[in-house]
C-alpha cells in the first residue's frame, strides 16, 4: 500500500516519511485510533516505503521487487499478527490467505468484519499464547533482505495475558533492525507494561473534506451527497460506507424525524403516541441510529441558523426540512435538546422500555419547540 492511497491523513504521513527519511525510526510504535481512521493502511504503507528500494520523497514507488512484494503481503521480512478464533487455529499464519484477501478487497476494516471473514460462528478470535513464540521465533530469524524486519500487530488490545507478558522481553530489548508496529483501537485496553513500551501515535480522524473527497471520486457520491455523508460519519470512512449502505434506513430516519419534529411542533398528542409506537418497533440498532441522526440534523440546524447554509452537510431533501425546520433550533433549546437525546441514547443502549422512552423523548421535544 503507497501513501497515496490512504484517504487523507496528510500531516501524519508526512511524520512518518521524516522520520524513515531521517533515520529516526522508534523500534516499538502504537498507532491508535478507530478502525475507520486508517492505523492499518498507515502500518501497510509506512512499512512500504521503509522496505522501498526508490524511495520518492512523498511516497514509495511502488514498482521495486520490494514494494511489489509488500503490496502483495508477500515481503519475507514483514509479519503480521492479528486476532484469530483459537478453535479454528492457532497463530495468525494459518489464516494468512484470509488476511491477504482482506486487505486485498478491503484496508479499511475492523474486527468484526474480520470475524465475520474467517469464522461464520462469529467466536471472539484473541491473540493467544502460541502466537508469542512465533513472534519471537520469527523476529530471531536474520532478515532475508539484510534490512529492517516488521511485526505490525492489529488489534493487540485482544492479547491474552499470558502472551503480552512473553512478549515484554523482545518488545523492550528487541534484536537489531526490528520494528513493532502496533495498530490499536483503544490503547487504554493494552496492559500498560506494553503501553509503556511503545511509542504512541494518535491516528486522528479523517477530515471531512478529505472523506467527502473519497466518497464522490471512489462511491460516485454527488458533492451534496458525499459532504452530508462525510459530516455524519465524523472522521470515520467505515462509518460512511456503512451509512451509505443503509440508505433506505437513511431515508427512514429522516422521513422518522421529519414526523417527529412536525407532530411536536402541532403538538398532536395522538400522533405523537402513534410515533413512539412506530419507533419502538424498530429494534435497537435502528433506534440508535436514529438518535444519532436526530442529534446531527440538531446541529446542523443550529449552523443553518448561525451561518446561513455556508457549513451545513446535508442532502438536499434535508436541506429543504431544514429551512422551515431551523429557526426552532436555538441558543435557547439546543443544550437541552442534545443532553436528552443523547441520554436516550444511552438508555437504549442499556435496554430501557422503548416505547416509554420515546414517548417521553416526544413530550420534551415538544416542550424545547416551542421554547425555541
Ligand atoms: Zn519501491
Amino acid at each position: 500500500m503507497q501513501f497515496q492511497q490512504i484517504i487523507g491523513q496528510t500531516q501524519l504521513k508526512q511524520e512518518l516519511i521524516r522520520a524513515i527519511n531521517s533515520d529516526k525510526i522508534a523500534h516499538a510504535q502504537l498507532l491508535q485510533g478507530p478502525a475507520g481512521y486508517g492505523g492499518l493502511p498507515l502500518a501497510l504503507a509506512f512499512s512500504q516505503y521503509l522496505f522501498c528500494t526508490a524511495r520518492q520523497p512523498e511516497d514509495s514507488c511502488g514498482l521495486c521487487a520490494a514494494c511489489l512484494k509488500v503490496q502483495q503481503l508477500q515481503h519475507p521480512d514483514l509479519h503480521f499478527v492479528y486476532p484469530v478464533v483459537q478453535s479454528i487455529g492457532k497463530t495468525s499464519d494459518l489464516f494468512l490467505a484470509d488476511w491477504r484477501t482482506q486487505i486485498d478487497e478491503a484496508p479499511y476494516f475492523d474486527l468484526f468484519q474480520w470475524t465475520e471473514r474467517i469464522d461464520n460462528k462469529l467466536r471472539k478470535p484473541i491473540i493467544g499464547t502460541e502466537e508469542s513464540k512465533d513472534i519471537i521465533r520469527k523476529l530471531s530469524l536474520k532478515g532475508y533482505e539484510g534490512g529492517y524486519k516488521v511485526m505490525i500487530i492489529w488489534q493487540p488490545e485482544e492479547m491474552n495475558t499470558d502472551c503480552a507478558n512473553k512478549l515484554l522481553k523482545i518488545l523492550e530489548e528487541p534484536p537489531a533492525r526490528t520494528l513493532f508496529l502496533l495498530v490499536s483501537e483503544d490503547a487504554s485496553k493494552l496492559m500498560i507494561t506494553i503501553q509503556s513500551r511503545t511509542q504512541l501515535i494518535r491516528v486522528p480522524k479523517i477530515k471531512t473534506e478529505d472523506l467527502s473527497a473519497y466518497l464522490q471520486q471512489a462511491k460516485s457520491q454527488s458533492r451534496t451527497n458525499a459532504d452530508a455523508v462525510a459530516a455524519f460519519a465524523d472522521g470515520s470512512v467505515l462509518a460512511a460506507m456503512a451509512y451509505l449502505e443503509t440508505s433506505e434506513d437513511q431515508d427512514q430516519q429522516r422521513e422518522q424525524f421529519i414526523q417527529l419534529m412536525r407532530v411536536c411542533y402541532k403538538k398532536e398528542v395522538l400522533a405523537m403516541m402513534n410515533w413512539a409506537d412506530d419507533i419502538s418497533g424498530i429494534g435497537k440498532e435502528r433506534q440508535k441510529l436514529f438518535i444519532q441522526y436526530a442529534l446531527h440534523m440538531m446541529r446542523q440546524s443550529l449552523l443553518t441558523n448561525y451561518m446561513g447554509d455556508v457549513l451545513t452537510k446535508v442532502s438536499d431533501e434535508e436541506a429543504a426540512f431544514l429551512e422551515k425546520f431551523a429557526p426552532f433550533i436555538s441558543g435557547n433549546n439546543i443544550r437541552e435538546f442534545i443532553s436528552t437525546f443523547d441520554a436516550a441514547y444511552y438508555q437504549i443502549d442499556r435496554n430501557a422500555n422503548a416505547r416509554i422512552l420515546f414517548t417521553q423523548l416526544c413530550f420534551q421535544t415538544m416542550r424545547y419547540i416551542h421554547q425555541a
